[in-house]
């Protein structure tokens, strides 16, 4: 077997000189952790900023151009990197790449440029520290003119790479197709990991974080819930794109294709087994039929009715036409003979065009009825193992009805591998609760 991890440490595990030695241990603990990729410096306390949220605000009033304000929000910048660099003990010739830094957006390097650099300057910390290469993120990942990422990458990256026995690599951006640096979406740097990993042909994926693994739902929703041993690649897909957050819920597609498996590891406790994310995750019965549950807020849901809507060719065409035209995705269509619903993400939904998209449906399809729910909230309870379980659905129905929650909608994946529940942003968290109670607290039935 190929020994060799790729390990990315997320912003917690950057946030400061000590963690980041501590960061460094853990590489130097395995040889087979050859790449590392890091997150720009994140939060170190409740309050805190961070670096990349620092530099959004710097390129906002390069922006503006009010330069006192960049000039003082740029100061904050380099007030971080330097006590990084006086606790970490070493001169890490952090004061010439600032200055480097700040003349280069003082030159209209572009915003992506500017919110890439705490990535840029934290990988350069961390080769010093561990005494490897260097390697820019422009080298290895590519967009393509649509902004998507280039597929190329990964063999681009592999290639390059191949050059370099270990190498630390900046997280969260590349270079765009019009030769400028361009970032992923928030929390990207899980992303290029992903990609380090698939092109280095890494036996595993190690992303450090602060938390010991995937946990069956929110901790700040259910206290201490049950940490996931092992999980799919899909069902993780399902429970980030829901809302769980440790790891971009596109992180896993470089790395599913190619099987490489991904570990969540927590860098303040590295003696923690953590959570596998693999092909296919164990088949579970009995308790563990559900894997893990998650919700997301603000959601609006479109519903119609129409006699003999399911006779009628073309009817779903048409309203889909509508919200095309305006540019907007929905999320689910739960449909049945004569109704059907659209679930729309509110942020598409702001300016009137909510108004606007009534009235264009209304022309349309003539429905019989048409109506929203507001403020919906969605909540998805996910795992493999529901699809074999018979009961699942009414132990889930069962329990939301005990904690008096009104389910608004309800869509089922086609693979059975989630329900999903629309209900009232208010009752969300109930909602997980209650979900929690049933499929994991047998003590609390
Ligand atoms: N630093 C970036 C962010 O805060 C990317 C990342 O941490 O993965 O979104």
């Amino acid at each position: 077997m190929n020994q060799l991890k790729v390990c990315k440490f997320g912003g917690t595990s950057m946030a400061d000189g000590n963690v980041i030695l501590s960061a460094a241990k853990i590489v130097k603990a395995d040889p087979a952790r050859r790449y590392v990729v890091v997150s720009a410096p994140g939060k170190r306390f409740g309050g805190d900023i961070k670096v990349t949220d620092l530099l959004y605000a710097c390129s906002d009033c390069y922006e503006a151009g009010d330069l006192n304000a960049f000039e003082e929000a740029f100061g904050k910048i380099c007030a971080r990197f330097e006590s990084i660099e006086k606790e970490i003990g070493k001169n890490l010739g952090m004061r010439a790449a600032l200055d480097e830094v700040r003349s280069e957006i003082l030159n209209g390097a572009g915003r992506d440029y500017c919110a890439s650099r705490g990535e840029y300057l934290a990988a350069k910390i961390m080769a010093a520290v561990l005494e490897i290469p260097f390697v820019d993120a422009t080298e290895l990942i590519r967009f393509k003119p649509n902004g998507q990422l280039d597929e190329a990458s990964f063999s681009l990256a592999g290639e390059v790479l191949k050059k370099y026995p270990q190498a630390v690599v900046p997280g969260f951006y590349g270079l765009g197709a019009d030769g400028k640096v361009k970032t992923f979406s928030r929390g990207g740097g899980d992303i290029s990991g992903s990609i380090v990993a698939r092109a280095v042909a890494a036996e595993l994926y190690e992303n450090w974080t602060d938390v010991s693994g995937f946990y069956a739902c929110d901790p700040r929703i259910v206290s201490s819930p049950k940490c996931i041993v092992e999980l799919s690649y899909q069902e993780l897909r399902e429970l980030s794109y829901m809302g769980a957050n440790v790891l971009h819920s596109e992180s896993i597609f470089p790395v599913r294709s190619a099987g490489i498996p991904i570990r969540i590891a927590n860098t303040f406790r590295p003696e923690d087994a953590g959570t596998y994310i693999v092909k296919s995750a164990h088949r579970r019965t009995g308790d563990d039929i559900v894997t893990g549950i998650a919700g997301k807020k603000d959601f609006c849901v479109i519903s119609l009715e129409k006699s003999m809507m399911n006779a009628e060719v073309g009817f779903v065409g048409k309203v889909l036409s509508v919200i095309e035209n305006h540019g907007i995705s929905f999320e689910h269509l739960p449909s049945g003979i004569d109704t059907m619903s659209l679930v729309i993400d509110n942020a598409y939904l702001k300016n009137g065009i909510l108004e606007t998209i009534l009235n264009e449906i209304k022309e349309a399809v003539h429905p019989d009825r048409l109506y929203i729910h507001e403020n919906i909230a969605l909540v998805a309870t996910v795992g493999h193992g529901m699809a074999n379980n018979i009961g699942t659905s009414a132990r889930l129905f069962t329990a939301l009805s005990k904690a008096n929650i009104n389910v608004i909608m309800i869509d089922q994946g086609s693979s059975e591998l989630n329900i999903i529940v629309g209900v009232d942003n208010k009752d969300c968290d109930e909602c997980i609760r209650a979900i929690y109670r049933e499929f994991f607290k047998e003590e609390e039935r």
